[in-house]
């Protein structure tokens, strides 16, 4: 169930990819030397977006429905469409992505769906094709107030379409500081910070297409230079071992479970471990990012500001996992 809008984007978009995917492949290998690219972790890139795809069409017909009744309800159905209707469509729709992403990444139940688009060691184009498999099943209630204010369930679908062209496109490392597009839009750098596993980098940065939420909601983190902070390592506090797609996927519900159900814990632990922020432990066990940063924190005071980068590396914290 796709609309015309959205079969054109796909069929715009496919042979662009391909084109951009080469010659940062070519870039990185030949000019750069260096191996940002391998051939397993491209396969499991584009494995996991196949499989999001899959869940996105199987539950279209549910996701459409609900906002198609929602739509109908609207108060202000008959918005007039033009240029008005799409610019606010456009910041809407990105507000709603923002809140999103923000609870995958503090929600333990949703970081659990969400931990496979952070789990490659890698940054490159086909990154971001690491989807979230699970997401269409519950993306669709984000969008439900759009709905109710007027937005066509279609134009809503297709704007997170054409945005999230945007959001592929950040991750790469070939492209600098953008300027002032760094001011208002989602760049490059700022997606890199995304990625990165460094304590002070960790939950930043969560828009897809405007950085304004991110600045406005207190989530902004800029990408600092080498000599101010440590290189950016990409990946997961803690890393796969032996990474497959079921412990890709399961992983992180796995452990969810394993910990939820353990013996000699109250309800509101239970609780916490499947709702709280993941790295939420009752014994001091593991730790948050919040818990990470404040340790990096003291740790750099300690040191008095003479920051070896080495010191800095994810290594020294415990997993948010
Ligand atoms: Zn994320
Ligand atoms: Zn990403």
């Amino acid at each position: 169930m796709l609309s015309i809008k959205e079969q054109l984007l796909l069929l715009y978009s496919a042979p662009f990819y391909l084109i951009i995917i080469s010659i940062e492949i070519l870039l990185t290998n030949v000019r750069l030397k260096t191996k940002n690219y391998t051939l397993k972790d491209t396969a499991t890139n584009i494995l996991l977006t196949l499989l999001n795809a899959g869940i996105d069409f199987g539950f279209k017909l549910v996701s459409m429905m609900v906002l198609g009744l929602v739509f109908m309800k609207s108060p202000f159905e008959d918005w007039k469409i033009g240029f008005s209707y799409w610019l606010a469509l456009l910041i809407a729709e990105d507000f709603a992505y923002y809140w999103l992403h923000r609870f995958d990444h503090e929600v333990r139940f949703f970081w659990a769906v969400h931990v496979t688009h952070h789990s490659s060691q890698h940054f490159n184009f086909t990154t971001g094709f690491r989807s979230s498999v699970f997401e269409p099943l519950y993306r669709f209630v984000y969008f439900i107030p759009l709905a109710w204010f007027g937005f066509k369930p279609l134009d809503i679908v297709f704007m997170y379409s054409a945005t999230q062209i945007w959001g592929t496109l950040v991750h790469t490392e070939m492209i600098g500081k953008l300027g002032w597009l760094e001011k208002i839009f989602v760049t490059p750098s700022h997606h890199r910070v995304h990625h990165a596993s460094n304590p002070k980098y960790l939950d930043k940065n969560m828009g897809m297409f405007l950085i304004i939420w991110d600045k406005f909601f207190g989530t902004f983190q800029e990408e600092l230079p080498e000599e101010e902070y440590a290189p950016i390592h990409y990946g997961l506090t803690k890393n796969l071992e032996k990474p497959n797609i079921i412990k890709l996927l399961f992983h992180e519900w796995h452990q969810i479970w394993k910990d939820a159900t353990a013996s000699d814990l109250t309800c509101n632990q239970r609780f916490n471990y499947i709702f709280g922020p993941p790295g939420y432990s009752h014994d001091g066990s593991r730790k948050t990012s919040d818990e990470m940063r404040a340790e990096e924190q003291v740790f750099l005071g300690e040191i008095n500001g003479a920051i070896d980068a080495t010191l800095l590396e994810p290594k020294m914290v415990s997993t948010k996992m």
